[in-house]
């Protein structure tokens, strides 16, 4: 996929020319990358015609570094700005309390929403457009995840972590000197989220060969660009110098807009998501500070790592179907799992979002059978993977947390997101390939499941 910046920052995304079967939407935000961008915001969103009444979602921090001037230079220009800082005592999360403040912010008389931060900031005021119809423009204070062209909002809903559909903005500003102030862990959660892209890419490989599933090789191109210029320029965003700060911004700007051309995450999130979400998810329940986004996303990715090497390197033609169904759950046994691993309602509320994730024997079987007629091809797209060395010394030169220890995750979650990280949704992985053939067991050994023997 090709892609260039005009001279006012703009990045310009072609159109992907591709027959892979997935519905194309064109990238037609504007989005910006370049120094000094604050200033030009206004000029920004009267290019777009989004009217002149705003509220300027930020919290303390962000609304410190940019949504300040933002304000300003909003307010100087003639536009109205109702301001909704949201205050907390530690990082905000995007839960109900969140996303009812922007909510009562919002006025009959709001023309757009406009959010400056990053994740939690942008999630919450991205449904709220979703919700009342309302444009919104994202301000990004830090290079930490690729989620501001996403149409999918990551919530925190009665403490359940869920997924709902939202909107992108219509335009996204990133300013690479404010960037530049983001603190080096939400660098290297940028940068751990990127290198998740190599378990997302291989996992929708092994759906399309498994189930047929549409694999976009626009978007693959797109996934490999952004893991290259993020391999390559480890130094210079280590550093947090322009050029280190463009390449991560860009190689989140392009993963991210993969999901605004498929429409769904399917690109960028796999099991090493799930697992990570898990963490959050139960540690928030706990009482506990999860570690941020991507910093567990590029953990998880290095935990579920072997498992490829190691699956393509078995005698996958000679697979022992009647082994393959012999742990299989009953429908009971299945729900009973779901509710013991995300809790009550977590369990309840995925199985109902998800209702296809119950195989019945026969698909199972057709599945085993699939994978032992296409092992070559199986083994062909693992070994696209390059060494895991390539990841560790990338995570090394951002300081990053390489293991579940550092960052604070208890034994018992660690132990169950292995097991369970593949049920979080229905998205295929190879956790689902394992489970499916029988070989989960075998290779989770070092993480006993808990309560499950
Ligand atoms: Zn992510
Ligand atoms: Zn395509």
């Amino acid at each position: 996929m090709k892609y260039h910046a005009e001279p006012d920052g703009r990045l310009v995304f072609e159109e992907p020319v591709c027959s892979c079967g997935c519905a194309h939407h064109p990238v037609d935000k504007d989005i910006y990358v370049g120094e000094n961008l604050l200033c030009h915001v206004p000029e920004f969103i009267a290019r777009r015609g989004l009217g002149t009444r705003c509220v300027l979602v930020a919290d303390d921090t962000t609304y410190r570094v940019a949504g300040e001037q933002v304000h300003r230079a909003l307010t100087a220009a003639g536009y109205t700005v109702v301001p909704c800082v949201m205050h907390r005592e530690g990082h905000l999360l995007p839960d109900n309390l969140a996303c009812g403040e922007v909510l009562l912010s919002i006025t009959r008389e709001t023309q757009f929403l406009i959010s400056v931060g990053s994740g939690s900031v942008t999630d919450t005021t991205r449904i709220n457009a979703e919700r009342t119809g309302l444009p919104f423009v994202a301000v990004g204070t830090a290079p930490s995840m690729d989620g501001y062209t996403s149409v999918v909002a990551p919530l925190l809903h009665r403490g359940v972590k869920i997924q709902r559909p939202a909107v992108c903005p219509e335009i996204i500003v990133c300013d690479l000197d404010v960037l530049a102030t983001a603190p080096m862990p939400m660098v290297a959660s940028g940068v751990g989220d990127v290198l998740g892209k190599y378990i997302a890419k291989v996992d929708w490989q092994l759906g399309s060969i498994i189930n047929d599933e549409p694999c976009c090789p626009a978007c693959v191109e797109m996934l490999d660009q952004a893991l290259d210029m993020v391999v390559n320029n480890a130094q210079e965003i280590a550093a947090r110098t322009k050029r280190g700060m463009r390449a991560l911004i860009e190689a989140l700007l392009l993963a991210g807009v993969t999901i605004t051309i498929i429409g769904n995450t399917r690109a960028v999130a796999s099991v090493e998501h799930n697992i990570a979400q898990y963490w959050e998810m139960m540690m928030i329940r706990r009482g506990l500070t999860p570690p941020m986004h991507g910093a567990s996303v590029g953990v998880a990715t290095l935990l579920v790592w072997p498992f490829y090497a190691r699956f393509a390197a078995e005698p996958l033609e000679q697979l022992d179907e009647k082994r393959a169904l012999f742990r299989r759950l009953t429908r009971a046994q299945r729900e009973d799992w779901m509710v013991r691993s995300f809790g009550e309602e977590g369990g309840a509320q995925i199985m109902r979002e998800y209702p296809e994730d119950f195989l019945d024997e026969g698909e199972q079987l057709r599945r085993v059978r699939r994978v032992k007629e296409r092992a070559g091809e199986l083994r062909a797209a693992i070994a696209q993977m390059p060494q895991v060395d390539v990841l560790l010394d990338v995570m090394r030169t951002m300081n990053a947390e390489m293991t579940p220890q550092e960052e604070h995750v208890p034994e018992d979650l660690l132990a169950m997101s292995m097991w369970c990280g593949k049920d979080y949704r229905s998205r295929y992985t190879l956790m689902k390939t394992l489970d499916e053939c029988g070989l989960l067991e075998t290779y989770l050994s070092d993480w006993p499941c808990p309560e499950w023997a």
